[in-house]
Formats: C-alpha cells, structure tokens, sequence
C-alpha cells in the first residue's frame, strides 16, 4: 500500500532521490549540530549549494527531536527542515518519543510557514541504526494522528516519504497497511 487519504491530507510512499522532489519542503535528516554529513544530509547540501550550510550555521544547532526551517539553495524545493532524530541505543533512552517528536516538529514548522507539501526522508535509519520496521511505524502513525488532528486546519495536505532504497520502501508499504487495517477495524 503506497497511499492513504486522511481527512483533506494525502499520505504517499515513493522510493526515490529527496533532493529531486518538488515538494514545498523536503525534510533533511539532520545532527544536532546542522552541520551536514552522510547520507541525505550530505545530498541535500551538495545538491542545495552553500546557502543552506550558510543559514544553518547562524541557527546554531537544533536539539534532538526538534527541527529548524531553512531556504532551499538551488534545490527545486521552497525550504529544507532540518530533522534531528534520535540516535538508536537498544529503544531504552526515549527514541520512539524522539523520533515521533522529530516528525511532528517539522510538520508543524511547515505549517507555520503556509506549506501545502512536505516531503520526509526517513528519519534515523541510516546512520542513527533505527531499526526501520519499528521507525516506519512511528513515522507514519506521527503523521495520521497530525493530519487527523488538524482537521483541514493545516496549510499541510500532502506528506510524501521519499524513500531511498526498495528494502525502506518495503518496510513503510507494510507499515501502511498495518495501520489502514488498525484504521479499518477500529482499533487505531
Ligand atoms: P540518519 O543519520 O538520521 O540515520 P541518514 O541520512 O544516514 O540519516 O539515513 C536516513 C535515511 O535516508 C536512510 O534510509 C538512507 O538510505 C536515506 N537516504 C540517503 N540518501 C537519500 C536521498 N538522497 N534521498 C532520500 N533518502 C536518502
């Protein structure tokens, strides 16, 4: 399952490149510094060019579970929100909150600024070791409750989770259904 419509906000599933998306904000999964790294976080900057790394440097870091709103360089978005998730240490230290922080943080910073799209990476299943089952979950069940909760109030009405490799793709597809079915039985 790749899509879901909750209230006037549409939920998709791509498996694809996040700098390449035309979303109004793409998500960057970020450290706490914001000083850019690997993964998407080295992508976005590459491809965005200097200005985003410029403004990042002024925000002065961001705590974990939080995000800060940036412009987007050259990229074919308006903004880049960048996500800082929790590193995975074995689920004891707070991570599924984190996580689940993260995401809403960065919805509502999208919000704050009049945006109809966001795009997602997923947030710390690179190289923060989420396992990306248990993180698919909370992504997703983050953004249902946020779009349910809005009620057609938000600016936010389509969520994209732009996912880099077929395995990632896999687990959010079966993450969806699981939570339509809960959905469906009246269970979630
Ligand atoms: P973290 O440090 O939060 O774990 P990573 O960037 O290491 O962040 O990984 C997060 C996810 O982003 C991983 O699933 C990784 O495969 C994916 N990823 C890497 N490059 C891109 C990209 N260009 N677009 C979308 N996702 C990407």
């Amino acid at each position: 399952m790749r899509d879901l419509q909750l209230g006037d906000c549409r939920l998709h599933l791509v498996q694809g490149d996040i700098t390449r998306e035309h979303a109004d904000a793409i998500v960057n999964a970020a450290n706490s510094g914001l000083r850019g790294g690997g993964g998407v976080d080295g992508a976005i900057h590459r491809a965005g060019g200097p200005a985003i790394m410029e403004e990042c440097r002024r925000l002065g870091g961001c705590l974990t579970g939080e995000a800060r709103l940036t412009g987007a360089g050259n990229l074919p978005a308006q903004y880049v929100i960048h996500a800082v998730g929790p590193v995975w240490s074995g689920g004891g230290r707070g991570e599924a909150a984190l996580l689940a922080s993260a995401y809403r943080y960065s919805l509502r910073l999208a919000e704050e600024h009049g945006t109809a799209s966001i795009a997602f990476p997923s947030l710390s299943t690179g190289a923060y070791r989420y396992p990306v089952d248990q993180a698919a979950r909370i992504a997703l069940r983050t953004v249902l409750d946020y779009c349910l909760a809005s009620d057609g109030r938000s600016s936010v009405k389509s969520v994209t989770f732009v996912l880099f490799t077929a395995d990632t793709l896999r687990a959010y597809e079966e993450a969806l259904s699981e939570l339509a079915r809960a959905r469906e039985s009246g269970s979630a």
